[in-house]
């Protein structure tokens, strides 16, 4: 006789934790063999000195564990690039840890340094992978919202947001999804909040190379006095589009590294050891040259998108770094920004994120706005905005 297992359940969490609206639309683009601009998936080519050096990695038998925090190599050429491109001295061998993408980063640095019930601040438009990594560790995410179309913050808003719950920000510069870049002024202010109420501040610098016009990149880490409370997160998955190796790092001070590091360790062990020796490669030999020519190529392809998307009658937002461009939602039917993107992918094949999956639920703006990435082949992109013009608005 079987004993009943209707008693099982899963965790209180579980029902709550839902599939990302990005994973969703991605499922129903290969349905219908549509083109994926929902997904940051960036198709684009890895550079060949990255490819090479995992595959001859491999072969040289780098296929075991590496330490919890990373390659020695990687990390040193890490701590190179950070002094030279932010001028930020680090210790490769105390400050720096390796981790399975940012992701990874920001989940061990989140169970490092956070309790359930602490609350951290970050600004909407968010990325939904922060709140629901918070989530999921029990800890409150509490959105600033950002004022469309320029997505400027006020820093009585940041202040009036703060509870003694209150342990941290997260800034995301440039930003998923409005492609923010925030400025040097705005990232003085936030310092000194969070200095003021001793702070930390988590910095998720992952598009750093995607930049455009004159918008520059600063790190908080950078600021005067920011660099023991910042905890920055950055990777290889845009950079080098290798985003399914799952290589990113973390930078902070030595008091917190090794707990972060064990945190790394107990779920992901290691990152992928020939993948480190790859991503070690090109960050040691690719010019700064190669970074420009990056940029210069989003530039291109960001205009591409824009120009379609207007012509679609979707009015997009111009962003000034990251791969994605917020639009409008025209004349596309559903009662939801969930249901136009369907309404847009079912009428033109293009995938797109409806804009409430960045926005706290029920939140009006976030149901005005689909989300559209640009980190494609060229060919890809051409198809997309050729199947936009397609689209005629319904009136
Ligand atoms: N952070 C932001 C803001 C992102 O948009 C993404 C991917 O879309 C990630 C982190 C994920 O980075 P990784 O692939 O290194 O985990």
């Amino acid at each position: 006789m079987s004993v009943s297992t209707d008693t099982l359940h899963l965790s209180e969490l579980a029902p709550v934790t839902v599939q990302s609206e990005i994973r969703a639309m991605t499922v129903a683009c290969d349905e219908m063999g549509g083109v994926n601009l929902a997904q940051g998936v960036c198709d684009t080519e890895p550079p060949a000195v990255v490819l090479e050096g995992a595959e001859r990695a491999m072969r040289d038998g780098q296929n075991i564990y590496t330490r919890a925090d990373g390659i020695r190599r990687l990390r040193v050429a890490i701590a190179r690039q950070m002094a030279r491109t932010h001028g930020i001295e680090v210790d490769p061998d105390r400050e720096i840890v390796v981790t399975s993408g940012a992701t990874g980063a920001f989940q061990a640095a989140a169970q490092a340094i956070l309790n359930p019930g602490d609350e951290v601040l970050l600004f909407e438009p968010f990325y939904g992978y922060h709140a629901n990594m918070l989530k999921a560790l029990r800890v409150v995410p509490v959105p600033v919202a950002m004022e469309a179309p320029d997505w400027e913050f006020d820093l009585d808003a940041v202040r009036a947001a703060l509870t003694p719950r209150t342990r941290a920000l997260i800034v995301n510069t440039p930003s998923n999804p409005a492609g923010k870049v925030f400025t040097r002024a705005e990232l003085v202010g936030l310092a000194s909040i969070a200095e003021e109420y001793d702070l930390f501040v988590f910095s998720d610098e992952i598009y750093e190379h995607f930049i455009y016009g004159d918008a520059k990149h600063v790190s908080p880490a950078s600021l005067s006095g920011m660099r023991e409370r910042t905890i920055l997160m950055s990777g290889f998955s845009k950079t080098f589009s290798v985003t399914g190796w799952r290589i990113g790092y973390l930078v902070a001070d030595a008091r917190w590294i090794p707990s972060i590091a064990y945190f790394a360790d107990m779920t992901y062990v290691c990152a992928p050891a020939p993948l480190q020796h790859g991503v070690a490669d090109g960050v040691e030999q690719l010019p700064a040259s190669f970074y420009a020519a990056l940029a210069a190529d989003h530039v291109a392809k960001r205009t591409m998108l824009v120009d379609a998307l207007r012509d679609a009658g979707l009015t997009p937002q111009v962003p000034d770094g990251a791969y994605y461009i917020l639009a409008g939602t025209g004349s596309l039917r559903g009662p939801n920004a969930a249901e136009k993107a369907r309404d847009l992918l079912a009428r033109t094949g293009v995938a797109s994120v409806a804009g409430s999956a960045f926005f706290r639920p029920g939140s009006a703006v976030g149901e005005e706005l689909l989300r559209f990435c640009f980190a494609k082949r060229d060919e890809q992109l051409q198809d997309a905005c050729a199947r936009l013009r397609s689209f005629t608005p319904t009136t």
